[in-house]
């Protein structure tokens, strides 16, 4: 039942089921469940996105408040763990670094790490960025493939293990189905045809399915992917798009056989024009390569994707087109949209599910009871749109500090001209090694610190402070962490054998 005719918010309808119309279907009936009707409407004809498969930490947030059994979950998605992001060949070719969601080393004296460390280095001809990660746990799990719960090193104060998963996106949204239904989520199978709006308020009444069935609603949440049925169709909200800075417009994404050796991280090696993710589930693997149409043609994109897999193709790949960009706003009259309608930034850092969920939960927290929320609107917009735009900067990072130049691609993303609020971290970091980092960048300090080390960015300086220990200190200091973190480390299960004994795959999901 839609509101009392007195403007309040009774009836919500999402519009879409891929992984951002289910987030938002269990998150709402979780949270708003009592106060809210939920409908959710999804197209089997139209399908899903189909892709996304790996995470952030966050996620674990999310499935806390869903009150989500972590095992369960992983046996029901076929999923793995995951500790960072392997780069290859991003800052030049043959270089290689983990980006992990950990800190490297610990803060003494109130001096992040990378300081100590980099005074450590100083007086040598080339110190080599690489001998950070001597001191990051995650680093030496992932070379081992172990993984395991572990809250600190030893009885030290250094952080332990931080992790995300890797699932099948298809498997996640059918679990987030289960959920949503069972707290009373109404799902209704059928294609929007138009969009019905109050004539005075211009607020979306209802929407209309293919057949006339009309499904009316004080409140629209689009989930209809990078259609943008209604925030970016019938309501006309603007895109800006962000090709400029981030120019790969294509992906082309197929599955290939189970690795090997389940590693616990996700590798992303960088090609001609774009490059390529490598995502281990239990029962396969997820491979994609994103790609500039400027720059390759789409046949030898494919080639590239398929002669980069590790192991046997298990099918062609799967074309896939994008802008990246954001919407203007995210919520305009009675409409949110969230998900792939709301803007794309591509998955370099897997940072998609987190801006769904993120979303949702600010939608959540500003919900308002009434169809006066100009203000709730207002505060909306402005977070969501920085958001964006830090996790923008942070994938500009990437591709624009390069020694690379053995292709136009390269050549043009070196040279590019970036926005000033990462000209000017890069700045501050090539200088001494300071991050101006924004407060509520997603991205913490540790994760700018990794990225610009690794993309070859050596500050010139180090934080004063760290000169406070005596040299012979500081090299014991170091020695000490180096063991300390070895020895954590050997005490790990190895990932295959935690999986194992915790959260082995459903055969019925090792099938699909
Ligand atoms: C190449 C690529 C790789 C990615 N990798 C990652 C990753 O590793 N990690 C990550 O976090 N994210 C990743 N993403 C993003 C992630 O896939 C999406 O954020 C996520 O799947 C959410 O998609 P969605 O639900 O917004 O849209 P979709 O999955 O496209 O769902 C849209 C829904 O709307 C419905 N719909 C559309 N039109 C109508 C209509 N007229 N009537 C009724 N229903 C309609 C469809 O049926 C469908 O149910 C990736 C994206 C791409 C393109």
């Amino acid at each position: 039942m839609t509101g009392m005719g007195d403007g309040s918010v009774r009836k919500l309808v999402i519009v879409g089921g891929g992984t951002a119309g289910w987030i938002a279907a269990a998150a709402f009936s979780r949270l708003l469940g009592q106060r809210l009707t939920i409908e959710l409407v999804e197209s089997e004809t139209i399908g899903t996105v189909g892709v996304g498969e790996a995470t952030i930490p966050q996620i674990i947030r999310l499935n806390t408040i869903l009150g989500i059994d972590e095992h369960d979950f992983l046996r029901r998605t076929s999923g793995t763990f995951k500790l960072g992001i392997e780069f290859v060949d991003w800052g030049s070719l043959g270089s290689r670094y983990l980006h992990t969601f950990g800190d490297t080393g610990m803060t003494i004296g109130n001096v992040a790490f990378h300081h100590h460390w980099r005074r450590s280095v100083t007086g040598q001809n080339a110190p080599d960025a690489k001998g950070l990660w001597d001191y990051s746990l995650h680093q030496h799990a992932a070379d081992q493939a172990r993984f395991g719960k572990l809250d600190r090193v030893g009885n030290t104060a250094m952080t332990g293990l931080a992790y995300a998963y890797h699932f099948d996106a298809s498997r996640y949204a059918l679990y987030l189905r289960d959920y949503a239904e069972a707290r009373g989520v109404t799902r209704t199978e059928g294609m929007v045809e138009s969009v019905t709006r109050d004539g005075t308020s211009g607020d979306i009444t209802a929407i209309t399915l293919a057949g006339g069935r009309e499904v009316a609603g004080d409140f629209f949440i689009d989930c209809t992917g990078f259609r943008s049925l209604l925030l970016g169709g019938e309501l006309g909200v603007q895109y800006d798009d962000w090709s400029r800075w981030l120019p790969c417009d294509r992906a082309l994404a197929v599955p290939s056989e189970r690795l090997p050796t389940l590693v616990p991280y996700t590798r992303a090696t960088a090609k001609a024009a774009g490059w390529q993710w490598r995502i281990p589930l239990q029962h396969r693997t997820g491979n994609g390569h994103v790609y500039s149409s400027g720059f390759i043609s789409d046949d030898a994109a494919a080639d590239t994707l398929l002669a980069g897999l590790d192991t046997k193709a298990l099918g062609d790949p799967r074309p896939i087109r994008f802008t990246t960009g954001r919407r203007q706003t995210f919520w305009a009259q009675n409409c949110a949209a969230i998900g792939l309608s709301s803007g794309f930034l591509e998955p370099l850092e897997s940072t998609s599910i987190h801006l769904i969920q993120s979303h949702i939960s600010r939608l959540i927290q500003l919900f308002p009871r009434s169809s006066h929320a100009d203000a709730e609107r207002a505060e909306y917009n402005r977070r969501c749109a920085d958001e964006f735009d830090q996790i923008r900067d942070f994938l500009i990072l990437h591709y624009h500090r390069t020694d690379r130049d053995d292709s136009e691609f390269w050549r043009y993303c070196k040279h590019m001209a970036v926005p000033d609020s990462l000209t000017h971290k890069l700045e501050l970091f090539a200088a001494s090694g300071r991050v101006g980092r924004d407060a509520d960048d997603l991205f913490r300090d540790a994760s700018w610190v990794q990225v610009m080390l690794g993309q070859g960015i050596m500050p010139a300086d180090y934080d004063p402070m760290a000169d406070q220990m005596a040299p012979a200190q500081l090299a014991e200091f170091l020695a000490n962490l180096r063991t300390l973190v070895t020895r954590a480390v050997a005490g790990l299960p190895t990932h295959e054998d935690y999986l194992r004994q915790h959260c082995a795959a459903d055969p019925a999901s090792m099938a699909a």
